[in-house]
């Protein structure tokens, strides 16, 4: 006779909103199942108000932690029992892990994008970029640019305030680093001094958005990333056009979770099993 399935004794959440779009649930829970962890990962699409009440409630729960995406990665800070310190001076949480009865926010989401690289890591020593956004997915991946051995790079935001606050933050911290805040327009302008751009807006995540950004001025070797991972945006369709090396947010979706796996289970994440279920996800939509 089949043995029944092991019953779920802990939980695990993504916060956000909206989600409708997130592949994390399928992806965590194929991996718990696989490694015979009886635990279920949860999708709970949430109001700013509700930030505090759903954290106050997981302490109550056997919830043993969660991812957060956007709009929350900046919020959930102050409801922490404690914060590790890049994702605080960065003030971006994408993950929070459960210590007795305490929560503790770190983010994965920078070590994750840089795993994502692949070959294209080793191309950021010496090099110079543009990174797009501001927002916590733009200032995990500017912390983690930051220290991988790059020159520098611009920062262009729909908000000028939030880019040079993260300006800022990333001055106090690596002192070496030539970092600035430019507008889009004028990040257009200077394409062709970069070796690389990183699209981090939310910008794409809808049909039929337009592309943040006009790559008509790069050069035909810088490369190209966008953190989305749902479709080829209209900037990724934009660096196909002119045949630039690029990649989608994928690898990055992949890599932050299996970090957040190994926080919260302890366990080396089955990132082959992980990744087929992406892989299968996106092409059954
Ligand atoms: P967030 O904190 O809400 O930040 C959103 C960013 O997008 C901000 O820089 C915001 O600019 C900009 N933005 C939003 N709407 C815009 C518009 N209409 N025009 C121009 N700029 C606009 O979100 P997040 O957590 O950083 O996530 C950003 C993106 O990264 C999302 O698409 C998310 O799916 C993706 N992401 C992917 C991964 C992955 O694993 N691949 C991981 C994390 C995030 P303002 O500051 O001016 O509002």
């Amino acid at each position: 006779m089949a043995s029944s399935p092991p019953k779920t004794n802990q939980l695990v959440f993504i916060l956000g909103h909206p989600l409708e779009h997130t592949l994390s649930p399928a992806m965590q829970n194929a991996a718990f199942k696989s490694l015979r962890v009886p635990w279920l990962y949860l999708p709970l699409d949430i109001s700013t108000e509700q930030v505090r009440p759903v954290l106050q409630m997981m302490r109550s729960l056997p919830a043993q932690g969660a991812n957060v995406t956007v709009p929350y990665k900046g919020n959930v800070i102050t409801y922490l029992d404690g914060v590790e310190p890049e994702a605080n001076w960065l003030g971006s949480v994408n993950t929070i892990y459960r210590k007795g009865g305490k929560l503790f926010g770190t983010s994965t989401d920078g070590e994750g994008f840089l795993r994502s690289l692949g070959p294209l890591r080793k191309k950021l020593k010496g090099s110079r970029g543009l990174l797009l956004g501001a927002g916590g997915a733009a200032k995990a991946v500017a912390g983690a640019l930051a220290g991988s051995g790059v020159l520098g790079f611009q920062i262009a935001n729909r908000s000028s305030r939030r880019a040079s606050q993260l300006v800022r933050a990333l001055r106090g911290k690596f002192k070496r680093l030539e970092v600035g805040a430019v507008s889009i327009r004028e990040a257009e302008k200077l394409l062709p001094q970069f070796d690389w751009v990183v699209q981090a807006t939310s910008v794409g995540l809808k049909h039929g958005d337009p592309s943040p950004l006009s790559l008509k001025a790069a050069s035909p070797s810088t490369w190209i990333v966008d953190l989305i991972y749902h479709r080829e945006t209209s900037f990724l369709k934009e660096a196909r056009g002119r045949r630039l090396p690029r990649l989608g947010g994928l690898g990055m979706l992949l890599h932050q979770g299996a970090l957040s796996f190994s926080r919260w289970t302890g366990k080396k994440a089955p990132l082959k099993v992980m990744e087929n279920v992406l892989l299968h996800s996106l092409g059954s939509r």
